[in-house]
Formats: structure tokens, sequence, C-alpha cells
């Protein structure tokens, strides 16, 4: 057949058709829907390990309540007391529609019902037209301050210094996030000393810091302020990730000199961002030292170095010992001052663009010396220290674990890193899985097409609709899984000791025979005896 003919024969056959009838129609859309709604429905896989379908209540932190709580209910309960809390925002006039965004969130999502007050800051004022829209779109009390400039800015002898735009250029040329921009070194700075003083903040008990642009994905139903106080918590986050090396290269050293100094005993918090390293005693442990920095390394690091004994005294051929000598000499030395007294920061810290927690933890002696050291040490234009690792370590130095809280209900993004809990399902039949959404107002009301995610047996979120991708309790692991480690010490145990679980002291010995194991495996595999004095390169001190 030509291609003329095909063409042919295929036009006459495409007007040959007729148009379709109502009921082909009918049945087409009703396919097309059905198929997405199955695919909308069906969960996407997990890329990696997850907490995220466990049940991860223990007795020091547990979810306050699962699933939905009848919030008409609620608010009428007689031991019920709204608390005298506030959202607090530090904002610009041009991020006004980004700012909108956040109040529909959380007013559909909480506040709606509970109408906490606001209390907008900014360096500048804010203008008619911001204050108009912001108030149009809320019920509740709305006020707005401006930051003195002693609140704001470096002070003078600082910012005029040669020193001071030289520090800020070469962050930024060192590729520093953020490093050059001064505005970014001045927020920080007054998140981290100054918001709690500002007049329109100092006069409530309990905030909750807010941001433009984020979004929450669940409904939280009670009061998390109440909540709270009930169960003596003080400071509650829902993202925990680690904080960029290059951001505070000093301020774990410049902390250490603070407690040191002031003799301070820290809180059971401490134990959470502090990894210990007692097991790396540089006079105990000679060469070990040069190239580990933390005992998890053993694992990974004792297998190469025996390969490399075996390269370098049996099998001038080996591969493997090639191999690893070249992935040894490639690799960073281990950053030896991160040491001090045997600990580490671990760089984990709550993600303070969301935060409930109360006022008056930074309003006391200690967190406010700590600022004020903090300040004399310039870091916070020498470096680029964010808000979240000092108000981390800050607050770590007067509270105990149990007095935060994980607020695993509340799903949250900001940015790209986002939380986002499973929903709750009752086996009590007496209790319905997901109590139906009433909205206080017609704004917030929800379409017919508005979805709610499938529940699972240990979720413990209200109406939640996450996005389809996974968690960040799998993306910021470590953190998470210190926090899980010390939610689940036995609840006897003082996490003020230092006896937790895989926090004790391990002692030479152990190492050593994890040494010659692994060399005595490792040669039987080359049909080999291990030398002599294996692992005798342990008990050799260090000559300076
Ligand atoms: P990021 O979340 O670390 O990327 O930092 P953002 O740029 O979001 O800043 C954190 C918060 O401080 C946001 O609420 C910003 O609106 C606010 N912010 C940052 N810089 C300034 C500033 O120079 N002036 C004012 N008024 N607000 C600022
Ligand atoms: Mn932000």
């Amino acid at each position: 057949m030509s291609q003329g003919m095909r063409l042919k024969r295929f036009l006459s056959r495409i007007i040959r058709w007729r148009p379709l009838s109502l009921a082909q129609l009918l049945i087409l859309l009703f396919t097309a829907g059905l198929t997405f709604i199955v695919v909308w429905n069906t969960e996407m896989p997990i890329p990696y390990i997850s907490y995220d379908t466990d049940d991860m209540d223990s007795k020091r932190d547990w979810v306050f309540n699962r699933g939905c709580v009848d919030t008409q209910e609620y608010l009428q309960r007689k031991d019920y007391h709204k608390r005298n809390a506030t959202f607090v925002i530090l904002t610009r006039n041009e991020e006004l529609d980004d700012m909108l965004k956040t109040i529909y969130s959380i007013e559909s999502r909480f506040n709606q019902w509970f109408e906490y007050p606001y209390v907008f800051l900014n360096n500048e004022p804010f203008t008619e037209h911001f204050q108009n829209t912001i108030k149009e779109n809320t019920n509740a009390k709305v006020e707005f301050g401006v930051i003195d400039e002693s609140m704001w800015e470096f002070p003078e002898n600082i910012r005029n210094s040669p020193a001071f735009e030289n520090f800020l250029q070469n962050q930024g040329d060192r590729g520093i996030l953020y490093g050059n921009q001064e505005s970014y070194h001045k927020m920080c700075r007054f998140y981290s000393g100054f918001f709690y003083r500002h007049p329109l903040v100092a006069k409530y008990k309990w905030y909750w810091r807010l941001e433009p642009d984020v979004e929450f994905y669940c409904d939280l139903t009670y009061d998390p302020f109440f909540e709270m106080e009930k169960t003596n918590k003080k400071y509650a986050f829902t993202i925990m990730i680690p904080e960029l090396y290059y951001t505070i290269p000093n301020l774990f050293r410049y902390t250490k000199l603070f407690i040191r100094q002031n003799k301070l005993k820290t809180g059971s918090l401490w134990k959470l961002f502090v990894d210990n390293y007692e097991i790396i005693d540089s006079k105990k442990y000679g060469e070990y030292d040069d190239f580990i920095n933390h005992k998890d390394d053993i694992s990974v690091k004792l297998p190469q170095e025996v390969a490399i004994d075996y390269l370098l005294n049996e099998d001038k051929n080996d591969s493997d010992g090639l191999r690893n000598l070249i992935n040894k000499a490639k690799s960073i030395t281990p950053l030896q001052e991160e040491k001090f007294d045997n600990e580490g920061y671990n760089l984990c810290h709550f993600w303070s663009n969301f935060e409930i927690a109360r006022v008056d933890l930074y309003t006391n002696e200690v967190y406010e010396e700590y600022f004020q050291f903090l300040e004399e040490s310039n870091g916070f234009w020498q470096e680029r220290w964010g808000d979240a690792p000092i108000h981390s370590l800050g607050l770590s130095l007067i509270l105990n674990f149990d007095e935060v809280h994980y607020f695993r209900d509340i799903g949250y993004r900001h940015g790209e890193i986002k939380h986002c809990p499973k929903n709750f399902v009752s086996d009590d039949e007496n209790r319905s899985s997901q109590l139906p959404y009433q909205s206080k107002h017609a704004k917030y009301n929800r379409g017919f097409f508005h979805r709610y995610d499938k529940g699972h047996s240990n979720g413990n979120g209200c109406r939640c609709s996450c996005p389809p991708s996974f968690d960040v309790e799998d993306t910021a692991y470590y953190c998470m899984y210190k926090w899980f480690e010390m939610s689940f010490a036995n609840p006897d145990t003082n996490l003020g000791d230092n006896t937790l679980p895989g926090n004790e002291h391990k002692p030479l010995e152990d190492v050593k025979d994890t040494y010659e194991e692994i060399a005595s495996q490792f040669y039987a595999s080359k049909g080999k005896k291990p030398p002599k004095d294996v692992g005798s390169k342990f008990h050799k001190p260090k000559v300076n």
C-alpha cells in the first residue's frame, strides 16, 4: 500500500467516526474518575527506613491526642483554659502574599476554633495595606510591632569596622548559605537573643513561631499550649535536622567554654545534641585518634585499616588494600577540634521556624548570659550562626529531655522540608477514626473533592492530607534516631547521667578485641594466619 493510500484510509476512518453518545461519554468519565481515585490512593513507595508507621509514643513523650478531638466539646471542658499565648511572626511588607498563605493554613487547620492572637514584628513599620490585609484574614487579635534598632542592628563599633564587611564578604566567597547577607545575620541574632524581650512578646507566657509560606497538613483540634502546660512541657518541635557545619564552626567550642567558665550542670537535653567521644581518648588510643572521630566509625574504619596493613606488610599487589589506601588518602581528616572534653556537637537542632514554647525559657540568667557570651564572641557576624542551633544548645543548658515535646501529629512544611504524619485509625468501635470536619467560618469550608489520607493503625494525625513524598523523619535519620533513643530509654534511667545505652564508656580492650577479630577473619579469607602483633598498634601511646 502506498503512503497516499494509507493516509486516505486513515482519514476516511476518522471522518466516519460519529460523536460519542451521552451514555458512552458518561462511562468514559466514570472510568477516568475511578482511575484517578485509585492512583491518588496508592501509597508511594518509601525509599528508606522510616518511623512513620510505627508507634513511637514513650513514657517520656507521647502524642497528646491521637487523631481528632471534638473541638467544641474540648473547648467546653471544665478543666480547659485558654493560655496566655500568641503567634510570633517576624516578616517584611513584601512577604504579604506568602504571609496570607500561612494565615490561611493555620486558621483553617487550627486557629479558627481557638483564636489565639498574632504578633507581627518587623525592622521597618508595616504598611497600612499589610496591616489591614492581615486583619481581614483572621478573627483573632493582631498586633504589629517595630523592632528597635538596639535589638536589630549590630552594635555601632562592630558594623562600622572594616572587619565586619570583610567577614561577611568572606563568608559569601566561601559559599556559606546566606553568609554574606547582613539582614540574615541580623534576623538570626534577633531570634537568638531579642525576640522574647520585645514588649509585644514579653507579655505572653507562650509563643508559637510562624513564618511566611509555611503549610500545615493536618487539623490540630486541641490546644497545644494547654496540653504542654498540663504535661509540664516547655519547648516543642516538629522537625529536627542537622545544621550545615560551616555555618557554626566555633559555636560548640564557645558553648563548652561557657559551661566550663560558669561550672554549669547542663540539663539532660544536652545529651541529645552531644556525642560522647570518650572512647577516642588520644592518650590511650594513639594512632586510632587520627582516623576516627566517633565510635560509630569503628566498624567502618577498622576493616579498612586491616586491609591496608595487609597491603603494606604481606601482599604488595592486594587490590582490596590498595583501594582502601586510596580511599583513606582521599577522605577528609576528621575534625579533631570538634572534640572538647571528649564531647562533640552532632549538629542536630530543632528547626526553629516552627516552635511552640514558653517565653520565659529565654528570660533567665543562664540563657541570657549564654546569649551575651555568644554575642561577645562575635559569632553572629564572624560566622553565620543560625538561631536554631543556638536555641537548641542554649536551652539544653537548662532543660531536661522530658521537658521537650515532639509534635509528631502536626503536619508541617517550610520550604522543601516537611513532616507529615499518618492519619489515626480507631480500633474502638465507639470512636470514629476521623471526626467530620466542621468549619467555623464559610471561607474555610472544604469542597467535595477535598481529600484526607488513608489511616494507619499506628497513625496519630487528624484529617491529614500529606503530599506524596517521604517524611523528614527519614531524611534527618540520625537526629530523630537520637531523639527516640533517649525517649525510649528506661523511664527509671536518669538521662542526666552518663548511663544511657550506647553512651557508656567502652573499654580499650573491647576495641583491641574487635580489631583482632576483624583481622583474623580478613586473613582467613586470604588463607593466611594473622601476624602476631595484630592489634598492638592500639597499645602504643602517641609520641608527641
Ligand atoms: P530561612 O527560613 O532560614 O530561609 O529564613 P527566612 O528568609 O525565611 O527568614 C526567617 C524569618 O525572618 C522569616 O519569617 C522572614 O520573613 C524573616 N526575615 C528575614 N530577614 C528579615 C528582615 O531583614 N526583615 C524582616 N522584617 N524580617 C526578616
Ligand atoms: Mn523561612
